[in-house]
């Protein structure tokens, strides 16, 4: 499905089911409700001359043309990607082949030897060490702000700033950022904004709408759905479109098909299985923001959250990845007790799979750090919200224990 017009007017749960599939929109009948998937790297031509033709289509990055070599995806990566690219209302997408290359991919698409870019100081733990570890390689300067800014961002920008990099709620602290206007401003200054949205998916956020250029999203997460892929997306709109296109075939990335077939496989049941993580997350918090040893649960859904306003004007829903700030008089002992031997949640990292985890978790932010006291992150999977809860009381039971 590459003819955008026929989907311009349906609702993202239809588009969910009906995109990347060749019917019934193509007008295809009889055929498996699914798309094959399809591997490989040599591809045959016709004659010389088609050989010839295709590449340049290739270079181009027009998916509408037959594929010419492996590396620019078969049909697998494309339907994916149409079905992503209408879901985030953007230009063109690409595949990557973790949410960590699409949000460095990203990055090196818009800024090059001696510029300078804004990224938040709450931003996913590996995309904040690559600016500060490994950007430097390339003569380029990164500054970390107050994710809570606003317009006084304007102030750190300077002549050689080319990205203004977001990430809304922000990893493990959550706070929201005002992307609408942060987009706003960069235009004015003639500066690319990126978006990690992978909290949000695409279904809750709708990023370019709000004039950001490129959003990201760790497939891993929701999209994929299941704890069995690593995948990462790039979609992009405008000026941003042509960067990212050139820098994603200059360092000949490539996601498999088999990944991209299966996260095509989690969009479809992206919606109901979102409802649910929802409902859990809700029913966890409300128990967890009863018991006396929690401070506060970050999580931009709850009216107290300080991010709530943004996040009721901006978002459309909310996914079930949070975080629970303990009283500082907690214990890092009494902590653990809580995390270890847990029958339900996991201790593991990512998030977004059908199963709860909960790992202890420790931010990088350094601007403002204003909170003291251990910090949990939770992903409330798919199961019973009653089993989850004896879970977290037999826990909060170890805990009180070694507390004393
Ligand atoms: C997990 C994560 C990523 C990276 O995704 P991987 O597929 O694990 O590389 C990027 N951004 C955020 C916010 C994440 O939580």
């Amino acid at each position: 499905m590459t003819d955008k017009t026929p989907t311009a007017r349906l609702h993202p749960d239809t588009i969910l089911t009906n995109l990347g599939r060749d019917t019934p929109l193509a007008g295809k009948r009889e055929t498996f409700v699914n798309p094959p998937l399809v591997r490989g790297s040599t591809v045959l031509h016709q004659d010389v001359d088609d050989m010839r033709d295709r590449i340049r289509y290739a270079v181009a990055g027009d998916d509408t043309k037959p594929i010419t070599y492996g590396i620019h995806g078969s049909s697998t990566q494309r339907d994916f990607l149409s079905v992503l690219t209408e879901l985030e209302c953007g230009e063109k997408s690409w595949a990557l082949p973790s949410g960590l290359s699409a949000c460095t991919t990203a990055i090196l698409a818009c800024a090059g030897q001696g510029d300078h870019i804004l990224v938040p100081d709450s931003s996913y733990g590996p995309t904040r060490d690559f600016c500060e570890q490994w950007l430097p390689r390339m003569g380029i300067r990164c500054t970390f702000y107050n994710p809570c800014m606003g317009a006084e961002l304007g102030e750190l920008i300077l002549p050689n700033t080319r990205v203004l990099y977001m990430e809304s709620p922000g990893s493990l602290t959550f706070e929201m950022q005002d992307v609408p206007l942060l987009a706003q401003l960069a235009k004015r200054h003639g500066v690319k904004t990126i978006i990690d949205n992978s909290w949000a998916t695409p279904l809750f956020f709708q990023p370019l709408k709000h004039g950001v250029d490129i959003s990201v999203h760790a497939a891993t997460k929701y999209i994929g759905g299941h704890s069995d892929l690593l995948l990462g997306t790039i979609t992009a709109q405008g000026e941003a479109v042509g960067l990212v296109r050139d820098t994603y075939r200059h360092l000949g990335l490539y996601a498999s098909p088999d990944d991209c077939w299966l996260a095509l496989r989690g969009l479809r049941t992206m919606r109901p299985r979102l409802d649910r993580h929802r409902s859990n997350a809700d029913a966890l918090i409300a128990w967890l923001s009863e018991q006396p040893e929690v401070a506060r649960v970050l999580y931009p859904a709850l009216p107290n959250d300080p991010g709530h306003a943004l996040w009721k004007r901006d978002f459309t829903g909310a996914s079930s990845l949070f975080g629970v700030r303990f009283k500082p008089e907690i214990s890092l002992e009494a902590f653990h007790a809580l995390s270890n031997d847990t029958r339900l949640f996991g201790r593991g990292y990512s998030w977004g799979g059908f199963e709860s985890l909960m790992i202890p978790s420790y931010p990088k932010r350094k601007i403002d750090p204003t909170e003291s006291g251990h910090l949990l992150r939770i992903s409330a999977g798919l199961e019973d919200p009653g089993d989850l809860i004896a879970d977290l009381q037999a826990g909060f039971a170890r805990l009180r224990a070694k507390q004393g």
